[in-house]
C-alpha cells in the first residue's frame, strides 16, 4: 500500500524527501503536483493512483529544481501526461543541463553537479502556467506567484489547502539548513509573507510536514531568512564571495560536505549578496582583479 495522507477533500500527498501531491477531480482523474526526484518517485505516484483508483491526467510543476520534477519523465512515458510549469522554469525542465550550468557560473559544470539530484531527465512542457484560476480534471486550481526560492515559483491552492512547495520550508528543515535555498531573496521574503495571506487552512511545504499553524510557519521562515541575511552581511569583511560563504557557513554552524552542496550554498550566498547590495547593506568593489564584499 502506497503511503498516502489526506490534506483535505480530494487532496492527498505522498510524504518524502520532497512532498508530492495528488488532487482528485471528477471522473476519478488526478492532477499530480510535483513528481519528486526520479523514476522511483514517479512509480510511487503511479502506485498511489492505483491505491486511490484514480487515473493521473496532468502534471503541475511548481518550479524547475530537479528534486521536484525528476519523476516527470517516468509519468509522461507511462501515461502520456501533459506538463504544466511556470514560464522560465519550463525552459529548465526542457533543458535540465541548465541547472548544473548556472550553479557553475555558466561554464561546463563539474561532473559532480550533473547527478540526478541536480539534473533530471528532460520532458516537454506542454502548457505554461500563469497566476489565477486553472481548470483541470473538472476542478479549479488557484495558481499563485510565489517566486524567490526559484526565479519563477508557483504555489497551488485547492479549496483551503495550499500546496506551497518551496515558497516556505517546514520548520524541521529550517533547523537543518541555516542557509535555506533561495535565488531571489527579496521575492522569497515577499512570497513567504504572502503564504500567510492566502486563507489556507493547511499548508504543505515541499520539504517537511504539512501544518495548520500557518502564521507560525511563515514567521519561522522569515526569521530564518533574516538570520541568513545577517550572517552573510556580517561575513562581508573585504573578501570575495567564497570567503563570505566560508565565514557565514562557519557562523551558522553549517558544515558543507560535498561539491553539489557547496555550489548550492554558493548560489544562496550570491543571492543574499545581490539582495543585500540592492538594499544598501553591503558594497562590492573590484580591486586588483579581485571582488571584495564589505558591510556598510
Ligand atoms: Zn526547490
Amino acid at each position: 500500500m502506497a503511503h498516502i495522507l489526506e490534506l483535505g477533500e480530494n487532496v492527498y500527498y505522498l510524504p518524502g524527501a520532497v512532498n508530492m501531491a495528488l488532487v482528485v477531480g471528477t471522473d476519478k482523474e488526478a492532477v499530480v503536483i510535483d513528481t519528486g526526484g526520479d523514476k522511483d518517485a514517479g512509480r510511487r505516484v503511479k502506485k498511489a493512483c492505483e491505491a486511490l483508483s484514480v487515473t493521473p491526467t496532468a502534471i503541475v510543476n511548481t518550479h524547475a529544481h530537479a528534486d521536484h520534477y525528476g519523476g516527470n519523465d517516468f509519468l509522461v512515458r507511462t501515461f502520456g501526461l501533459p506538463v504544466y510549469a511556470p514560464p522560465f522554469e519550463a525552459g529548465i525542465i526542457e533543458n535540465p543541463y541548465l541547472e548544473p550550468v548556472y550553479l557553475f557560473n555558466g561554464a561546463k559544470p563539474l561532473h559532480e553537479l550533473t547527478s540526478k539530484w541536480l539534473m533530471a531527465k528532460p520532458v516537454q512542457v506542454t502548457h505554461l502556467l500563469e497566476p489565477g484560476a486553472l481548470r483541470l480534471a473538472g476542478l479549479t486550481l488557484e495558481i499563485f506567484d510565489t517566486s524567490g526560492h526559484a526565479h519563477t515559483h508557483y504555489a497551488v491552492k485547492i479549496g483551503d489547502v495550499l500546496i506551497a512547495a518551496d515558497a516556505v520550508f517546514g520548520v524541521s528543515v529550517l533547523d537543518k539548513y541555516p542557509l535555506p535555498f533561495g535565488q531571489d531573496i527579496g521575492a522569497q521574503r515577499e512570497s513567504a509573507a504572502q503564504v500567510a495571506e492566502l486563507s489556507a487552512r493547511i499548508v504543505l511545504p515541499g520539504h517537511g510536514d504539512p501544518t495548520e499553524e500557518v502564521a507560525v510557519l511563515v514567521e519561522e521562515n522569515l526569521e530564518a531568512f533574516a538570520r541568513a541575511a545577517n550572517a552573510v552581511a556580517a561575513a562581508c569583511t573585504n573578501v570575495g564571495t567564497e570567503g563570505v560563504l566560508k565565514t557565514a557557513a562557519d557562523a551558522l554552524s553549517l558544515e558543507i560536505k560535498d561539491l553539489p552542496r557547496y555550489y548550492l550554498n554558493l548560489c544562496v550566498v550570491s543571492a543574499y549578496l545581490s539582495y543585500l547590495r540592492e538594499t544598501g547593506r553591503v558594497e562590492l568593489r573590484l580591486e586588483h582583479n579581485e571582488l571584495r564584499w564589505r558591510i556598510k
